[in-house]
């Protein structure tokens, strides 16, 4: 009798399991986020999000994901000049591509952190998808013509359009990579709280079943480039 219930309590586990499993892979999969670059490139995670082992060590997103302004960013390993694509469609929020690309600021600079001055000098757009959150993506070499025509404008912009390129301007240490993130969407406000984002492109859910990318790992993206004249 004891056995039978035993066998119940670990029958209904494994049924709550199996349902917890598959709402989370359909959930990824329903993502409406896809990979912010063109399918058949592979790029890495430099900086995942801020994660800790039982031991409360740092094990992802240890450098400068570590406050709830970035806890949910990536770095992603884009080389400069590679198109960034817009991962979810919306409208331009804020856009900005006039610093020249080569302006960025390394971590020997005294008080990074605390002189905002120097770390906004960043070229970026954001992205408001228009349910309170917007994607924000940093540190490119130039923004589009299009996106700053449509910044003004409040055009459209679709899933996978040609945001800009990537580089290294801002807080980057000069080094190439795009930083990505979901965040609150305030319109006056270009950074704000980072928020969590799974992504629907296939290698990411092959390999994790909650669509958020890990640090270290490499993936390709669903994401189709779309180019709009300026
Ligand atoms: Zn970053």
């Amino acid at each position: 009798m004891r056995w039978k219930r035993v066998c119940a309590v670990a029958g209904v586990i494994a049924v709550v399991l199996a349902f917890t499993i598959a709402v989370t892979h359909i959930g990824a999969e329903a993502s409406p986020y896809k990979l912010p670059w063109a399918a058949g490139e592979l790029h890495s995670v430099l900086q995942g999000n801020s994660r800790f082992d039982d031991a409360q060590q740092c094990t992802s997103g240890c450098s400068t994901h570590d406050d709830d302004s970035m806890r949910f960013a990536f770095d992603f390993d884009l080389p400069e000049g590679t198109q960034v694509l817009a991962s979810r469609a919306g409208t331009v929020a804020l856009a900005n591509g006039s610093w020249p690309s080569d302006h960025c600021v390394s971590a020997t600079d005294a008080n990074i952190r605390s002189n905002s001055a120097i770390g906004n000098e960043t070229n970026f757009v954001e992205i408001d998808h228009g349910d309170g959150t917007s994607a924000l993506y940093l540190h490119l070499s130039e923004v589009a013509p299009s996106i700053e025509r449509k910044a003004k404008t409040g055009e459209r912009v679709e899933q996978g359009e040609v945001l800009g390129l990537s580089g290294k301007t801002g807080f980057t240490q000069c080094m190439p990579h795009l930083h990505f993130q979901l965040q609150g969407s305030v319109r006056a406000d270009w950074f704000t709280t980072s928020l969590p984002v799974s992504f629907s492109d296939h290698d990411v859910i092959a390999r994790t079943a909650d669509g958020v990318p890990v640090e270290g790992e490499t993936y390709d993206s669903d994401n189709s480039p779309i180019t709009v004249a300026p």
